[in-house]
């Protein structure tokens, strides 16, 4: 037995080539002139071939990388004669159609510097359970992928330190913030109804009842999750996972309603691996350890109510916070480096948020540092510092909670990922590709991980691409196999009063970057809906493309929607620009009357020329 390279063969004129396809992994056992790999120019896609029948022992490219003549393939072990071979002569490339349905990824897969890739260490133990796929973390990404991988025929083990299911959406995120802010919603909306001659008087707000409920919903979605996992036979380990080698991981299991660890360990013996670890809140240095200090997580434990409470930046997990606790009685007051709120939203839509709850705050701090904060009987009493050079910062001030929302950060350096050859980034993150796969062939990673934006939808998308990936590389079905992360755009919503909700280019964006486009404004003041439900505050946003090129029939490229609802509306903008449709399409898209969904295709046929509940446009 030897092993050789098998190299890229003579591919004519092109210098270089992408890969848009890996038709084989380590450990099958391939034929002469078998394809290896599909690669694409602009002219033309081409198959490139084995000059060596053999058994494949390491991948040396991966998808998206881009390779040339000579470029080495992968590693093969051949028999007999080829143990003297270094590096085998290579066989002609094989031209074939266009892969079918192949787009290029306009979603920028965030990459940090590269890393230097570690060396995995070798198991040598004897595993406890062996299966197809491990998913390390039970979060939207994590649960995702074993749940697919599970319903494609795949034995899935499914690692989760707590006790529930459903990461950090299902229990400390997403969904407890959302059954808050529904009934902080209600209670506003209620309040409002009195200018319509309905009168509840002041709410009595029982803050041990409004937790149970909270709780409750929790419950319901995560006792769910539990069930359709053992309906598709996923095993779940309970414990802290770690790796201890490339094809092996080793439980710690886990006990009570934390993460104790009872010293009981299990090693779990696996062909591929999806890490789905999620992120966790940052945490500043100098914030004293006093139970007035909350994260996220805290601040949704809804202890109490405070008289004062400070949000530590102006992001959408804070504001989102900061509504519910508003709502149920606390002035606020918020503090944030740059030199706006909502950051990643365009100006004018958060304009018509800030007017909306200008009577929340107290102080909104911007372009404003916290550089102190001590624990005092009378409260935390915290310091600021301008953020720029030549500004001003506001007195030391005291609260009775302050929220530190200032962001997440992954959890890329607490399972050992270095001992499975894993690359993990200074901050944490693991870099993938449009697969999700890492440095390592057979292992994947997915959700917050992987890096911006952290969201759910996101992670989910991702771990159905891994799944599928991983899946199509098992049962050699080459279609799931080149499953891709394709999506054009991934949209954000901050679920506040009003919602905020924005896709794909934003207005501020297309500036900043000179692209021309043709802004659809529909404002809801013209919305029957939005009159008779007595909020007419909010405007539905489309940008199409008016470059040259696009003659007048551009594309669109972004949306945005200020108002209540915006965030169950976003998805149909989303929709659009991933089919890549223009003005007409969505103008010409009969939208039920009378909703506020209509405000969409109207602002289509404002862009369009043709709205007809809108003053007529100025000649
Ligand atoms: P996570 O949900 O973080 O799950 C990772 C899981 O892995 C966890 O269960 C963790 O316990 C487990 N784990 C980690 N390490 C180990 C280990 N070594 N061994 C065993 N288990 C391990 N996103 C939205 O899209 N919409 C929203 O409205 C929204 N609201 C949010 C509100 C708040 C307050 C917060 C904090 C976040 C919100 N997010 C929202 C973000 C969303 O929660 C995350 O993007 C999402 O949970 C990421 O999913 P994930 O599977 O990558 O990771």
């Amino acid at each position: 037995m030897a092993i050789i390279d098998i190299q890229v063969p003579d591919i004519g004129d092109f210098a270089e080539v992408a890969i848009i396809e890996v038709l084989v992994q380590p450990g099958d056992t391939i034929k002469a002139e078998q394809s290896l790999i599909t690669v694409e120019s602009d002219k033309a896609s081409m198959e490139i071939p084995s000059s060596h029948a053999g058994v494949v022992k390491e991948l040396k490219v991966k998808l998206g990388d881009k390779i040339a003549e000579g470029s080495v393939v992968l590693t093969l072990e051949v028999a007999g004669a080829g143990a003297a071979v270094q590096a085998a002569a290579p066989a002609p490339a094989a031209p074939v159609a266009a892969a079918a349905g192949q787009k290029t990824s306009p979603v920028t897969i965030p990459q940090a510097p590269e890393s230097i890739n570690p060396v995995a260490s070798s198991f040598a133990g004897t595993a406890d359970v062996e299966c197809d796929v491990l998913v390390l973390g039970g979060g939207p990404g994590g649960y995702s992928a074993a749940f697919r991988a599970a319903d494609l025929g795949l034995k899935v083990v499914l690692v989760e330190r707590y006790a529930q299911l459903g990461g950090v959406c299902l229990n400390v995120g997403c969904i407890p913030s959302k059954a808050l802010l529904h009934v902080a919603a209600v209670m506003d909306e209620v309040s409002h109804l009195s200018a319509a001659g309905i009168d509840f008087g002041a709410p009595t707000v029982n803050v041990d009842t409004l937790r149970g409920h909270k709780e409750k919903v929790i419950g319901k979605l995560t006792g769910g999750l539990a069930a359709m996992a053992k309906m598709r036979k996923v095993t779940t380990v309970r414990g802290y996972g770690a790796f201890v080698g490339a094809n092996h991981i080793e439980v710690e299991e886990t006990t009570g309603t934390g993460q104790e660890k009872t010293g009981s360990k299990k090693v779990i013996a696996f062909q591929k691996a999806i890490i789905a670890a999620g992120s966790q809140a940052v945490r500043l240095p100098f914030m004293p350890d006093d139970p007035r200090v909350v994260d996220s997580t805290g601040a949704l434990a809804l202890k109490e109510v405070p008289k004062r409470m400070l949000i530590l930046g102006g992001g959408i997990i804070g504001l989102e916070m900061g509504t519910v606790y508003s709502t149920l009685g606390a002035r606020l007051d918020v503090v944030e480096m740059m030199d706006g709120l909502m950051q990643g939203a365009d100006r004018d839509l958060v304009k018509i948020w800030q007017k909306m709850n200008a009577k929340r705050f107290d102080n909104i701090m911007l372009k404003t540092k916290t550089v102190g904060a001590k624990a005092t009987p009378e409260g935390i009493e915290v310091t600021f510092a301008p953020a720029e050079e030549g500004g001003t910062a506001p007195a030391p001030q005291v609260y009775d909670l302050v929220l530190q929302a200032v962001g997440r950060t992954p959890n890329g350096k607490k399972i050992a990922a270095e001992k499975a050859g894993v690359a993990v980034t200074d901050r944490g993150f693991i870099n993938v590709d449009i697969q999700m796969r890492t440095n390592v062939p057979h292992i994947f990673a997915i959700g917050d991980i992987v890096g911006q934006p952290m969201l759910a939808h996101k992670a989910v998308h991702e771990a159905h691409v891994a799944a599928e990936v991983i899946a199509g590389e098992l049962q050699g079905n080459k279609e799931l196999a080149a499953a891709a992360f394709n999506a054009r755009v991934i949209p954000s919503v901050a679920y506040t009063d009003p919602e905020v909700a924005w896709v794909g280019l934003t207005e501020d964006q297309a500036k900043a970057q000179g692209i021309k486009v043709k802004k659809g404004l529909f404002p809801w003041t013209a919305s029957g809906r939005a009159i008779a439900n007595g909020r007419d505050e909010g405007v539905t946003k489309l940008l199409f493309d008016d470059s040259p090129e696009a003659h007048g029939h551009g594309k669109i490229l972004g949306g945005g929607i200020v108002g209540t609802h915006a965030g169950d509306m976003i998805g149909e903008i989303a929709l659009a620009i991933e089919m890549g449709a223009d003005a007409v399409d969505i103008g010409k898209t009969i939208h039920p009357h009378p909703t506020l969904g209509e405000s969409i295709g109207m602002a289509a046929e404002i862009a369009h020329g043709s709205c007809t509940d809108v003053p007529p446009a100025r000649k």
